[in-house]
């Protein structure tokens, strides 16, 4: 395959030469370095001694992990024998070693005292071998993470960390029902709550995997961009801290003008229902704060330029399950659009709480009850 080399991060890697990034032989997506960014800082705030980047391809990920945060021990890994074989390329480009595998794994010794480990297997295979041996488990795969989960749950420390991305956002977001439903064993919406429902729906799944080894689940960061999900997530350890988690799963429901209602509990009590799904918080402010100091900190460890503008619109957004779509409000009740910035102002001069959310340009997280989201709408009177 042709390469050409490239930086991101910290990192130097080779890639391979294509024109579009589905075909390559080895895959790497540029626009996923907001992803790896977050995810960068993610684990320097964790500091997981050991850690797993379970879908490697390139390695991009595992050494950025290895170049930029404290982890100790970076295990990259992937299936396919040439992704396998670049990653040695891109270990020995960036840290000047040979590593010469055996048996499909080659370990390397790095003169600070770190250890890498470069494996060629089924992902699920290796974290079968590794039992509750990392402190934070990379699920980065193509489409959906639900194949890996079981065994990340059992492969990952009993208060470990999961990193977990989802891409079949059809899926999650209901363009695709049965295989929601199949995958998920969750009713998908459709309309403009299908991206933070569909998050929802991928974490509460995570949350009843978990449940099952009597984990609880704290969420860390979780957000939507680009076409994935991607959650951060900590595990708690007793029946007691799963039983918690399970009881934050609920169901959402949705009108016709656009009102909508949720509500924790096991079975849904009436028709309708979408989920189950996670219906707690999709962020914990203490490390979004933690994150936000990171990035300021070290500048030259964020490789998209987006990185710092999308961190802080998460860090200022209302942490209140779904929110209001101004154009689907507009449309559903004849009302004329109003600009997002108004709409919160006037729901603030109300004395409710709102802001901005990542999920859409156009909508608002608010506390305030639907009448009043209306009302900020200006009525149908247009303003
Ligand atoms: N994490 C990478 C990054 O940030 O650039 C991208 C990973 S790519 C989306 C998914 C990778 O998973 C592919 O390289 C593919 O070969 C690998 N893969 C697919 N199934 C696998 C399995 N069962 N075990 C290990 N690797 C697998």
């Amino acid at each position: 395959m042709e390469l050409v080399e490239i930086k991101e991060g910290l990192a130097r890697i080779l890639v391979p030469k294509a024109e579009r990034i589905y075909d390559a032989p080895v895959f790497y997506n540029p626009v996923m370095a907001l992803n790896r960014d977050l995810s960068v800082l993610a684990v320097k705030a964790i500091s997981p001694k050991r850690v797993l980047d379970a879908l490697s391809a390139t390695g991009i990920r595992g050494l950025r992990y290895s170049l930029e945060t404290p982890a100790e021990e970076v295990w990259m890994n992937d299936i396919n024998e040439g992704a396998f074989n670049l990653i040695l390329k891109n270990v020995g480009l960036n840290f000047g070693v040979e590593s010469v595998p055996e048996g499909g794994r080659a370990e390397v010794k790095l003169p600070n005292g770190k250890r890498l480990v470069v494996n060629l297997g089924d992902a699920n295979k290796l974290m079968a071998e590794k039992f509750r041996y990392f402190d934070f488990i990379d699920l980065d795969p193509f489409g959906s993470p639900v194949e890996f989960l079981d065994s990340a749950l059992r492969s990952v420390k009993r208060r470990g960390f999961l990193g977990v991305t989802a891409t079949d956002t059809g899926v999650l977001c209901g363009a695709y029902r049965k295989a929601c439903l199949r995958k998920y064993l969750a009713e998908p919406i459709r309309g403009e709550l299908c991206h933070e429902a569909g998050l929802r729906i991928l974490i509460g799944t995570v949350v009843r995997y978990a449940a099952k080894y009597d984990l609880g689940v704290d969420v860390l960061l979780a957000y939507y961009r680009d076409h994935y999900f991607r959650a951060f997530l900590g595990l708690k350890s007793g029946a007691k801290k799963a039983d918690e988690s399970v009881e934050m799963l609920g169901y959402l429901w949705q009108e016709k003008n656009g009102k909508f209602r949720y509500e924790t509990g096991f079975l849904p009590e009436e028709q309708g229902a979408y989920g189950p799904m996670w219906l707690g918080s999709l962020k914990d402010e203490k490390f979004v704060e933690e994150l936000v100091k990171l990035a300021k900190a070290e500048p030259d460890s964020i490789a998209h330029k987006k990185t710092l503008q999308f961190l802080s619109l998460l860090h200022e957004e209302l942490d209140v399950p779904f929110h209001y779509d101004t154009h689907a409000l507009a449309r559903k009740n004849g009302l004329e659009v109003v600009k997002v910035s108004k709409a919160i102002e006037t729901l603030r001069s109300l004395g409710f709480s709102a802001t901005r959310t990542h999920f859409s340009p156009t909508s608002i997280k608010t506390n305030a009850p639907f009448e009043a989201v209306l009302k900020s709408m200006g009525n149908g009177k247009g303003c």
